[in-house]
């Protein structure tokens, strides 16, 4: 294990509340377990939600996080964004997992109410609540990036699912800003989901993304160098909150939507891709991409790509999306 700074250490240590002064008249506060958030003085500053550990074995952006931290305690970086950082499911950091119980990712949107004697369901609540007061307090923008990284491989190593924005137009300064960090295609919901990134996109107004930034491995192992280019463009972020944005290139970013959901409705069903399929991997024209009993579900227009293949799910659950490309309206 690679050492943590003393943020991450409190984190994971499930001390609640404290108030650490920092350099500059600033202090970090602790909200609630694992969360802390930093006021800079300031009119109409920026609201920016920082978001990972969601799942806990995605170790790459918790240590991308914790090192931006140590950098505003250590005065080398000049915060000048309000800063809410969320180290979401300590138990699951410290155990080395996506989750324990249940998918946290699958309980916002009020989805935890259904299932509350989960550990993940009152965390998620939790969370859902200093969110909502995080965001009530901001004048400037809101934006809330949920770090991830992937169990597969994919055909774009990273890539942003942008929640279903119902009546807001898709927020093209943020899709560029993305394109700036390294994003290399982004998945435009249409529908609402349970993830965190909907949840504030929905209920704070935030513009909220669920980043995809490479595969997930051990603390430690992870290759900080490929995830430069989100760490510089978030440093850069927190410290020149109003920086120009170059022009959103649309070409060079792909968009997509989903399809239709790949169903499993029994266990006969067969994914017909080898097990490690990588996301986004096109399908061609005609191929039969999935059966189950009856159901064939066959590929048609060569456009199309697989996401999130999961071919063990239990049946009535959703064991794969069909994406297609689509451009902003
Ligand atoms: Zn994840």
């Amino acid at each position: 294990m690679t050492p943590h700074s003393r943020f991450l250490q409190h984190a994971l240590s499930a001390d609640a509340a404290a108030s650490w002064p920092l350099p500059g008249g600033l202090a970090a506060r602790w909200p609630a377990s694992g969360c802390v958030q930093i006021d800079p003085p300031g009119d109409g500053a920026d609201s920016v939600l920082l978001s990972c550990g969601v799942h806990g074995n995605e170790t790459a952006p918790i240590e991308v996080v914790d090192a931006i931290l140590d950098d505003i305690a250590a005065g080398r970086l000049a915060l000048r964004c309000r800063l809410l950082v969320i180290f979401a499911n300590p138990d699951a950091i410290r155990a080395g997992v996506r989750y324990q119980n249940y998918d946290m990712n699958r309980l916002f949107n009020g989805a935890h109410a259904k299932q509350p004697e989960l550990p993940e369901a009152s965390r998620a609540a939790e969370l859902e609540a200093l969110a909502a007061a995080f965001f009530a307090e901001s004048a400037g923008r809101r934006l809330h990036y949920d770090l991830h990284t992937a169990i597969r491989g994919s055909a774009f190593e990273k890539f942003a699912i942008y929640p279903y924005p119902h009546q807001r137009a898709h927020n093209r300064e943020q899709l560029a800003w993305l394109q700036q960090c390294g994003i290399e295609a982004v998945l435009l919901h249409s529908q609402p989901a349970n993830t965190f990134s909907y949840h504030t996109s929905r209920h704070c107004e935030a513009d909220a993304f669920t980043l995809e930034l490479g595969k997930a491995r051990p603390f430690g192992h992870n290759e900080l160098s490929r995830f430069a280019g989100i760490d510089r463009a978030l440093r850069r972020l927190l410290t020149e909150p109003r920086t120009e944005i170059a022009p959103l290139r649309e070409d060079d970013l792909p968009l997509f939507r989903a399809k239709y959901d790949l169903l499993k409705h029994s266990e006969a069903f067969r994914l017909h891709l080898a097990d490690d399929v990588q996301n986004f991997t096109p399908l061609a024209d005609g191929m039969l991409i999935a059966d189950d009993g009856d159901i064939r579900y066959v590929a048609s227009g060569g456009e199309e790509r697989i996401l999130f293949p999961n071919p063990t799910v239990k049946p009535g659950l959703r064991a794969g999306i069909i994406v297609e490309p689509v451009r902003l309206d």
